[in-house]
């Protein structure tokens, strides 16, 4: 059985997500509720009651509804160890498991630095939250780590199971795809996907979750060791990468300045 989890829209191309309790009927945890006002929202319109808060990283977009949520009635709020997180009620790291008993829930903490230092992912009932590290068909920008810390917090996920389904904090799917098919242009399973993420985007449906094999396929900043991604790296750069980490730092710097 999949976790059910809802997507509420946020600023322009934000999700917070809201996973369901498969134990407690009604009740949900909130993921990176950068706004309160959505989550609220949702939270009356489809008769739910906030049990839990995860925080994946400090920025606003992702913790910034958080206290007005609070003031409705006090939660746990579990996130990683960063003093510009505040509310935090547990504070979790790499390799411990978040257990909500009376929810029936229980998710692994995976460290992934690079977007932020502190950044972490979610991971457990075949799902994967993981906020601004990794997104359908592309990575988040790397402000604090350097390409060597994201290159292996990227393949951390990678080397998750391919059925693992992926929920990141922003829509940014079809931008991300013209870029993977401009390092891949004959990537087959990237240009299937785009036809469906324009048919998608047309229809104003989300094109999340992702799963771990379609990323792995369309993805290039998880086939830094890809020949064709290496080539295309070199070929942008006008000098061989040595490595999967430069590879990674080449793509990310060109995906930086792609328009
Ligand atoms: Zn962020």
């Amino acid at each position: 059985m999949h976790l059910s989890v809802r997507p509420v829209r946020a600023f322009s191309d934000n999700y917070i997500w809201l996973i369901d309790s498969p134990r407690a009927p009604g009740q949900v945890v909130a993921v990176d509720p950068g706004d309160a006002a959505p989550v609220m929202a949702e939270l009356q319109r489809s008769g739910l009651s906030l049990a839990a808060i995860f925080l994946t990283h400090h920025h606003a977009d992702h913790i910034g509804g958080v206290s007005a949520l609070l003031r409705r009635g006090a939660v746990p709020v579990i996130g990683p160890d960063d003093e510009r997180i505040p509310g935090r009620t547990l504070t979790v790291r790499d390799g411990e498991r978040c257990e909500l008993a009376d929810m029936g829930l229980s998710f692994e903490i995976l460290q992934v630095p690079g977007h932020t230092l502190s950044h972490i992912a979610f991971w457990g009932h075949d799902a994967l939250f993981c906020g601004d590290t990794l997104f359908s068909a592309g990575c988040g920008r790397m402000f604090e780590g350097t390409p060597t810390q994201m290159n292996a917090s990227l393949t951390k996920l990678r080397n998750l199971p391919p059925h693992t389904r992926m929920y990141c904090g922003h829509e940014y799917t079809a931008a991300n795809l013209r870029f993977a098919l401009a390092v891949d242009p004959a990537n087959g399973a990237a240009l299937d996907y785009q036809r469906r993420v324009v048919s998608l985007r047309a229809q104003d449906q989300p094109t999340l979750p992702s799963t771990m094999e379609l990323e792995t396929r369309v993805n290039p900043f998880l086939r830094c060791d890809d020949p064709k991604v290496v080539a295309a790296a070199a070929a942008h750069a006008g000098t061989a990468p040595q490595g999967g980490a430069e590879v990674f730092g080449v793509l990310r710097a060109w995906k930086d300045q792609f328009r």
